[in-house]
């Protein structure tokens, strides 16, 4: 519906990072560059939340890319796009984390629908895709180890697009206040 939008309770890039960071550790990836996307997804994920449903669906049946169903807990990801991030495509990759972002982040009790009025927009850090966005690119291009990398590096050693790997180190130096 026009000007309703979805508002997430608000996270800031740090804690977004620190949550980030705490799943890497507990995982034992603190120190991968290239983080294994699709054994992440596949395995463990339901080591993590056991609640965690998910599902490799036909390209012929959906548009998106992926989807997350925050009251069913359940991910579901296009079949090419998975075959895609499993062959170490940067775009399909940050796609898979995205979603995980939203499973993570975004419970039932977590995102709320608002009717926004005329010219107001919800502030970026109550922004669901915003939230889900910096998830998979703190996830995926840990700030500790990309430190002092260029783009090129950042893209070839964390498996993500350059555009992904832009983004990052102008986030980092601070362009951006969020
Ligand atoms: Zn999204």
């Amino acid at each position: 519906m026009k000007n309703e939008s979805r508002r997430a309770k608000g996270m800031s890039r740090r804690d977004i990072r620190e949550l980030a960071k705490m799943i890497r550790r507990k995982c034992g990836l603190e120190q991968t560059y290239k983080v294994p996307v699709c054994c992440f997804f596949e395995w463990i994920m339901e080591k993590l939340f056991p609640d965690f449903q998910w599902e490799i669906v036909p390209d012929y049946t959906m548009t998106e890319e992926g989807v997350t169903f925050s009251n069913a807990k359940k991910v579901e990801i296009r079949q090419d796009v998975y075959v895609a991030a499993c062959n170490g495509d940067g775009r399909a990759r940050f796609t898979i984390m995205h979603e995980v972002g939203h499973f993570i982040l975004h419970g039932p009790n977590r995102v709320a629908l608002c009717r926004l009025s005329p010219g107001e927009s919800i502030p970026k850090f109550e922004d669901p895709e915003w939230q889900a966005d910096t998830f998979a690119s703190e996830f995926l291009m840990d700030y500790d180890l990309v430190q002092g990398m260029n783009y090129k590096q950042i893209s070839d050693e964390c498996g993500v697009t350059y555009g992904a790997a832009k983004t990052r180190i102008g986030k980092m130096q601070g362009r951006w206040i969020v």
